[in-house]
């Protein structure tokens, strides 16, 4: 009869290589392959996302990452379900988080247009950003003010707001923008659809002009476009196609 442990720990010799001082789990994510350590992505990351099972990256995310890891801006057209939230944060948590460990005044700014959103989205940046040691707060209306303006000062990376809020706090001076270095602008149209322009427009203005920026979009009608006109730098252009297969289409 076989002995198990020794099978199992000449398994996990093998697996770990030979002998080193720093722990197995960094001498495992030095060494791992992933198509997204091909795409630019630090080990860290990747390993998070063998960890969720991610095993692929999605066109929007092989299309998206390297450029925004290149520090380029990026007009996207795509619709949820597509993976376009890992395709902005995976590149975005890693430059900020390698300018800045340490959480202070926020370097990255997500503008979404609902608190679903918000909490949804800052859930999956803090999933993603676990091991790189990323603070993310979602800011959106309906919460209490002064939890949220408290966990500012306590300092973050990374701010997933809505609109109105954001805002709010950003005149009542609890949330500064002189450090952020890139702003998301996610589901554009929806944010236009309520009414979140002028909003956009105030909060853009009061950040740094030479921020990274990428603006998401399922569609982009002429007055995404022209936000997209004045905001962004020469942005790489990616198209994402809608799934050919409607709701209640049989295929
Ligand atoms: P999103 O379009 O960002 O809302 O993502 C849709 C869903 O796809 C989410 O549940 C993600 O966790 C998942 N997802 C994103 N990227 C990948 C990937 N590369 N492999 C598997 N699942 C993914």
């Amino acid at each position: 009869r076989p002995d198990v442990r020794a099978l199992s720990n000449a398994a996990s010799f093998r697996r770990s290589g030979p002998a080193q001082r720093h722990d197995h789990a960094v001498g495992y994510a030095l060494r791992m392959q992933s198509p997204f350590i091909d795409l630019g992505l630090l080990p860290e990351l990747a390993q998070v996302l063998a960890g969720l099972g991610y095993e692929e990256p999605t066109p929007i995310q092989s299309q998206s990452i390297p450029p925004l890891l290149a520090g380029r801006d990026l007009l996207g057209q795509a619709a949820t379900g597509t993976g376009k939230t890992a395709a902005f944060a995976l590149p975005l948590l890693q430059r900020v988080l390698a300018a800045q460990r340490k959480p202070s005044h926020p370097a990255l700014l997500v503008l979404v247009p609902t608190r679903e959103l918000a909490i949804q989205v800052a859930e999956a940046m803090h999933s993603y950003g676990n091991r790189l040691g990323a603070v993310v707060l979602p800011i959106y209306g309906g919460a209490e003010f002064g939890r949220q303006a408290q966990s500012l000062k306590r300092g973050v990376h990374v701010v997933v707001a809505t609109p109105g809020r954001a805002l709010d706090h950003i005149r009542r001076g609890t949330l500064l923008l002189h450090a952020i270095a890139a702003v998301v602008l996610d589901e554009a149209d929806e944010m236009l659809d309520m009414g979140f322009a002028e909003d956009i427009e105030l909060i853009l203005e009061a950040t740094p002009g030479e921020r990274q920026t990428a603006l998401f979009s399922a569609t982009l009608p002429p007055r995404i476009a022209a936000i997209a006109d004045r905001h962004l730098r020469e942005p790489e252009r990616v198209l994402i196609a809608r799934e050919k297969t409607e709701k209640g289409v049989l295929p």
